[in-house]
C-alpha cells in the first residue's frame, strides 16, 4: 500500500505569517503534526509520504505513485482539501478526507470516497482494512462509530521524519488533548471533550528527543487545546521538561495555549519558565463581563484580565492573545473598549475576530434554538457574520474593520511592543543557527531600506535600553511579527471588510449583490468546486 498523505493549503491569515517568512528564509510556520501522528499509526508495511501544500504543490509524480490519497485539514482550508480530492479522484485513487474539518462538518467533502472521523490512536482498523481489502470499500465512514476519544497512553512518537522539518518557523508536538472549561463558541470541547488526556512525561521527553536528533532546533509549539487544563498533569512534566532541556543542551524555545487563569497559579507560571516557555496564546475575549459571561468563559470573570497578562508578561512570557467583538451582549460601544483595553496591554499579537457559530457548539445550538443561523463557516474569518448578529450587520462589520485598522497601525503595533520590552524581563537565549543573517536581513530590509525604519529602530533603542544586547533578539522577532500582522490588516484584511460592508449597503438600498448572505442551506456546503455563491 502506497499512501500519500495531503495536508492541504491555508489561505493568507493572520497565523500564516506570510510576510515574516521570508526573514527567517522559512516556507511556512507549522508542520502537518496531524498527518505525521497518522503516518506513525499506520502499518509499518506501508509506503508512505507526507506532502504539505504550503510548501510547494502537489506533484502529479506523487499522486501517481499513490494507492490511497488521505487528505486533512481545518474548514480553512476545505477548498483545498476539495481540490486535492477532486484531483486524486480523477486519476482513478481512492480518497480520504479526515481531520478536523471532516470530523465537524462530514458533509461537506463529496469528492471524498470515505471519511475518517475524529482521532486516530487504536482507531484505524476499518480504515487500514477498506484500503487493504481487495476491491473497493462501499463504506463511506471508515472510523468507529461515534467519537469515542482514545487514550494517548496510546499515541506513538509521531513520524517526523517523514516532514521537512527545517521549512518550517516552528516545530511541533502535542502534550494533551481537551479542557474542562465550558466556552459557548469553542468546538474543542465538543471533538476533544472535557477530561484532559495527557501523555506521560516519557512519552513527552521521546518526542523531544526524536526532534532533537532529527536537527530541530529553535521554536517548539506544543499545540495543546489548553496546557494546563490538567494542572496536576503540566505540574509533574514541567520539570522533566526542564531536566531535559538542561540536559540536551537547551534545544528547544517552547512555547503553546493555555487559559489565563494560569497567571493565579504561580508555581505553575515558574516551571513553565523554569522549562524554557518564553511564550503563551491565551483566550482573553472581551472586556465586556456581560459577554465573557454569555460566553460562559467563566475562568475569565474570576480574574482581572489586564492584571493576569501583566503577571504572565512579568514572570517571562510573551503572551499573545485572542479578542472577540459580536457577542450579543456587546453594543457599538464594543469596539473603542477593545481598542483602549488591547492598547493598553503589554500584547504585541492580539487576534481580533468576530464571533463565528460553528457548526457542534453550544453557541450554534443556541443560535438554531433562536433561529438565528446563517451559513455554514466558509472558514474565511474575514466573511460576513454566519448568524444573525444582535448589533446589526452592518455596524458589526464596520466597527470590526475600524478596529482592526486602529490596531495595526504602526505606532499602535510598536507601541504594543514597547509595552512588552517595559514590563518582561529581558533574558539572553542562545544564539541559534541563522540567527545572524536573520538579523542582517531584518536590518537591511526594516531597518535601512523599509517604510517602517523610524519604528524599527525606535523599537531597538527601546529594547537595548531595557536589557542591553540581550534584548535585541525579543525586539527583532516582534519586528519581523509586525511586517505581517500590519501588512496583512493593510493590504488584505481593510479592503475586504470594506468589500464586505458594500455588499451590506448594497443589500440595504435593495441593489443585487454579488456575494448575499443566504439562509442556512447545508448543500451550499456541499456546491460544485468553483461555483458562485448563490445569492438569495
Ligand atoms: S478555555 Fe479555550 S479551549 Fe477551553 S473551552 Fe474555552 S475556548 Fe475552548
Amino acid at each position: 500500500m502506497r499512501a500519500l498523505l495531503v495536508q492541504a493549503a491555508t489561505p493568507p491569515t493572520y497565523w500564516g505569517y506570510q510576510h515574516s517568512l521570508p526573514f527567517i528564509r522559512k516556507k511556512a510556520t507549522l508542520p502537518p503534526l496531524g498527518l505525521a501522528t497518522l503516518a506513525a499509526h499506520l502499518p509499518e508495511a506501508w509506503e508512505i509520504r507526507i506532502r504539505d501544500l504550503h510548501l510547494g504543490p502537489l506533484s502529479g509524480e506523487d499522486l501517481r505513485w499513490a494507492d490511497a490519497v488521505l487528505v486533512s485539514g481545518m474548514l480553512v482550508q476545505a477548498r483545498s482539501m476539495r481540490e486535492v480530492l477532486a484531483r486524486a479522484r480523477r486519476l482513478g485513487k481512492v480518497t480520504v478526507a479526515g481531520g478536523p474539518a471532516p470530523t465537524t462538518s462530514p458533509d461537506a467533502f463529496p469528492e471524498a470516497d470515505h471519511l475518517f472521523l475524529g482521532e486516530a490512536e487504536g482507531r484505524l482498523d476499518r480504515l487500514v482494512r477498506a484500503l487493504e481489502g481487495p476491491g473497493p470499500s462501499p463504506e463511506r465512514i471508515l472510523s468507529p462509530p461515534g467519537l469515542e476519544r482514545p487514550d494517548l497512553a496510546l499515541a506513538r512518537v509521531p513520524r517526523f521524519d517523514l516532514l521537512d522539518l527545517q521549512a518550517y518557523a516552528t516545530f511541533a508536538l502535542q502534550v494533551s488533548r481537551g479542557c474542562p472549561f465550558t466556552c459557548e463558541f469553542c468546538d474543542i470541547i465538543e471533538v476533544f471533550g472535557r477530561v484532559p488526556r495527557v501523555k506521560a512525561p516519557g512519552q513527552v521527553l521521546a518526542e523531544l528527543e526524536a526532534l532533537r536528533r532529527l536537527g530541530a532546533r529553535g521554536p517548539l509549539f506544543l499545540v495543546d487545546d489548553n496546557f494546563i487544563g490538567n494542572r496536576r498533569a503540566a505540574a509533574r512534566l514541567l520539570p522533566e521538561i526542564a531536566a531535559w532541556q538542561r540536559a540536551s543542551g537547551w534545544p528547544f524555545d517552547l512555547y503553546t495555549e493555555a487559559s489565563l487563569d494560569l497567571a493565579s497559579e504561580p508555581g505553575l507560571l515558574r516551571a513553565m519558565v523554569e522549562a524554557g516557555f518564553s511564550a503563551v496564546f491565551v483566550g482573553i475575549e472581551t472586556p465586556n463581563p456581560a459577554s465573557l459571561a454569555e460566553a460562559g468563559k467563566k475562568q475569565n470573570l474570576r480574574t482581572d484580565p489586564a492584571e493576569a497578562v501583566r503577571t504572565l508578561a512579568r514572570a517571562g512570557l510573551e503572551v499573545f492573545a485572542g479578542f472577540i467583538v459580536g457577542f450579543d451582549s456587546d453594543d457599538e460601544t464594543i469596539f473603542d473598549r477593545q481598542l483602549a483595553f488591547i492598547s493598553s496591554l503589554p500584547i504585541p499579537r492580539a487576534m481580533v475576530g468576530t464571533l463565528l457559530a460553528l457548526p457542534g457548539t453550544a453557541l450554534w445550538r443556541r443560535l438554531e434554538r433562536e433561529g438565528r443561523p446563517r451559513t455554514l463557516p466558509t472558514g474565511d474569518q474575514f466573511d460576513r457574520p454566519n448568524f444573525e448578529p444582535a448589533m446589526g450587520e452592518e455596524a458589526l462589520v464596520a466597527g470590526y474593520r475600524r478596529l482592526l485598522q486602529a490596531l495595526y497601525t504602526e505606532e499602535a503595533y510598536f507601541a504594543r511592543c514597547a509595552l512588552h520590552l517595559e514590563v518582561a524581563p529581558i533574558r539572553a537565549t542562545p544564539l541559534r543557527p541563522g540567527s545572524l543573517p536573520t538579523l542582517a536581513r531584518t536590518v537591511w530590509r526594516l531597518g535601512i531600506t523599509g517604510s517602517r525604519r523610524r519604528f524599527f529602530w525606535r523599537l531597538l533603542r527601546e529594547g537595548l535600553r531595557r536589557g542591553g544586547l540581550a534584548a535585541v533578539p525579543k525586539a527583532v522577532t516582534l519586528a519581523i511579527l509586525g511586517e505581517h500582522l500590519i501588512r496583512y490588516t493593510q493590504e488584505e484584511v481593510l479592503p475586504r471588510l470594506a468589500a464586505r460592508l458594500d455588499e451590506i449597503r448594497a443589500e440595504k438600498r435593495g441593489r443585487p449583490a454579488a456575494h448575499r448572505v443566504r439562509r442556512l442551506d447545508p448543500a451550499a456546503a456541499r456546491a460544485p468546486l468553483g461555483a458562485a455563491p448563490a445569492a438569495g
